[in-house]
Order: C-alpha cells, then structure tokens, then sequence
C-alpha cells in the first residue's frame, strides 16, 4: 500500500483489491507512529481502502493464494509487513512480478537491501522466494529497474518507455 503503489485505486472504481492480512494491520497499527515506516504511506489512501473493504471491495489473503487461473500473489514482507509478489504464467513460463521485493535487479543479484525496510532477514529470504517461484531467473522483474523498460520490447511503439511485455524473452 506504499503511495507509488496504491495512488491511482480510486481510478479503477470496479476493481477489486487483492491485500495481505499483514499490510492491512501494518497500515492500521503501531508502527506508523514511526514517520521512517508511515512517510511512505499517504493516509488518505489508506482510509479510501478501509472504506473499499467495509464497501466488500477487498480480497484478503494470509500467504499465497490464486486470485485467477495461472494468477497467484505470495507473501513475501521485508520491505513492508504485507509485502506481496504476483507469479503469471506466461508463454515463456512463470513470471514473477516482484513489486519492491527486490526494487532493483542488483538487490537480489547481489543480496543487497534497499534502505527502506521492515525486517531485514524476511526481506533477504524473500530474494530465495523469488527464486523459487519463477520459471528461471531471468523471469522475475524487479519493481522499480529502469534496466526493466531497455531488457523488454513494448507493445507497440506508441508505449515504448511506458509499458513491456513480460511474455517474451529480454533483449539482452
Ligand atoms: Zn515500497
């Protein structure tokens, strides 16, 4: 739920959100007292999905969960109490969406920690999760690599340094 993953949910007024237990009760507990783990979040988004789930907008999962047929999400935390990673299987196999699991391919290769972090160890033994999930190494994507947009080819030209697709091979 941290804002530059979050900040758009009232843009998709028919959608339902898929959460963790944990990033819930991170959310709404202790720990955002302390301004190194609440700077992240924005309140506001935070009380639009309270009130998404008290509207039966949201799905609540305790780990891994299938969400639809070859679309699961899995607990990983670390970075954040609930963190979640989403596996699809694609043509080439299974990818892994690791979201801030891993914010940079460097993290994981290099069992780095990026700064902004709940626990440490869980975050260290999500990067084996990761793993462990993906068809092969080569298929997990990192949240926030800008190596993401140079190793995959856009749809079409017109989204070329927006979006990819993460169904084929990378370029390099
Ligand atoms: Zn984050």
């Amino acid at each position: 739920m941290h804002n530059d993953h979050v900040g758009t949910f009232f843009d998709f007024p028919n959608a339902t959100f898929h959460l963790q237990d944990e990033e819930m009760q991170f959310v709404t507990g202790r720990h955002m007292r302390d301004a190194v783990f609440s700077r992240p979040y924005e309140v506001d988004h935070v009380v639009g999905l309270v009130r998404l789930v008290f509207g039966d907008r949201v799905d609540f999962h305790r780990g891994d969960a299938e969400i639809a047929p070859g679309v699961s999400v899995h607990h990983i935390g670390g970075h954040t109490m609930g963190l979640q990673a989403v596996r699809v299987q694609t043509r080439r196999g299974w990818v892994v969406l690791a979201s801030d699991a891993s914010h940079y391919y460097e993290h994981m290769e290099s069992g780095r920690c990026f700064p902004l972090v709940f626990d440490v160890g869980e975050l260290l033994e999500g990067y084996a999760t990761l793993q462990r999930l993906a068809a092969s190494p080569g298929h997990i994507i990192p949240g926030h690599d800008p190596l993401v947009l140079k190793r995959y080819p856009p749809p079409s030209p017109a989204l070329a340094g927006i979006a990819v697709r993460l169904d084929v091979d990378p370029v390099e």
